[in-house]
């Protein structure tokens, strides 16, 4: 399959444009003369934006609602200073999620749709989520957790995202050697701001604490910790300080309350031992009777 360089980044889904005439000896471009953009030769620029409210405020810069003047379609637009990536040494990290995300294709991963730069900042053109940070929706629950119907639906479609990320998520460092990319978590996980803000390590796997070799199984790990979190309101491990934390961690000290029922703590101890080999398979999440139970039938 031909993957699209990291320079051509792809145009925005659009309304219709009409064809227009082609010059001598070209090819007729469908979308017309400004379509598809994001090409080396067609760049998009903010000018192509009308601009609109803050949607929130991240590390390194600010997220816009904004509208694609030609198609009005609607998206997210991150801005990111690049004085501030600089000075963090992310530049690095940052290609590779670009390149990484704007890849994938899965109706529950957030599309990146393409990016452009100036002097001093690097946008981000992002699908837009109109229900905003599942952190926020978490809290705003009466007892700030989440049903069992509601939880196993979310880790369903977590499991089926992190399932299909698997050939665009595997990278070729310098040497040729592979390279696991952990996108998706930093970004998705509830605790993420807790994680980045506070310093807490809620979502680490015993063999990242202890220094072990890791590869794909801590995201079992993580969605084990994420489902716990859905359905309890806080994490499995939470603790007062980080060593209490990694204590527990280390000791897989889970406790469940009484109103988490079997097949959720059933999924949640699968996904939550310590042998990283032990640990149940995202395809085999999918079948656990936990999730076909509060999940219609699978689409595919
Ligand atoms: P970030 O820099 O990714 O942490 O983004 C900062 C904040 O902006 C997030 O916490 C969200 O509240 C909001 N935000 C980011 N991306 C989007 C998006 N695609 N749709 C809606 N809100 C977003």
């Amino acid at each position: 399959m031909s993957r699209a360089p990291l320079q051509a980044t792809e145009n925005l889904p659009n309304r219709p444009i009409p064809a227009e005439a082609a010059k001598p000896g070209e090819k007729p471009n469908p979308y017309g003369p400004n379509f598809p953009k994001g090409g080396p030769q067609n760049k998009w620029t903010l000018q192509d934006f009308d601009i609109g409210r803050p949607l929130g405020k991240g590390k390194f810069g600010n997220v816009y609602l904004a509208r694609e003047k030609a198609s009005k379609y609607i998206v997210a637009l991150k801005v990111l200073f690049k004085s501030q990536l600089q000075k963090a040494q992310v530049e690095h990290q940052l290609r590779r999620e670009i390149e990484i995300q704007s890849h994938l294709r899965h109706p529950n991963i957030l599309r990146l749709f393409g990016y452009f730069y100036d002097e001093t900042r690097i946008y981000l053109i992002l699908e837009f989520a109109p229900r905003g940070e599942m952190y926020k929706s978490l809290q705003k629950q009466p007892k700030q957790r989440f049903d069992e119907p509601r939880s196993s639906k979310y880790i369903r479609q977590m499991a089926d995202a992190l399932r299909d990320i698997k050939p665009e998520n595997l990278l070729l460092d310098m040497k040729g050697e592979l390279k696991i990319a952990d996108f998706g978590w930093s970004v998705h996980a509830p605790t993420s701001k807790r994680a980045t803000m506070c310093g807490t390590l809620d979502y680490l796997p015993p063999e990242m604490i202890e220094g072990q070799t890791h590869d794909d199984k801590v995201d079992l790990w993580s969605l084990g910790v994420l489902t716990y979190e859905f359905l309890v309101g806080k994490p499995p491990f939470e603790a007062g300080d980080n060593n209490e934390t990694y204590r527990r961690i280390t000791k897989v000290d889970l406790k469940f309350p009484p109103h988490v029922s079997d097949g959720a703590k059933d999924i949640i101890s699968q996904l939550l031992m310590k042998d990283p080999a032990k640990r149940i398979t995202l395809d085999k999440c999918l079948e656990h009777p936990w999730i076909l139970e509060h999940n219609a039938p699978a689409k595919k």
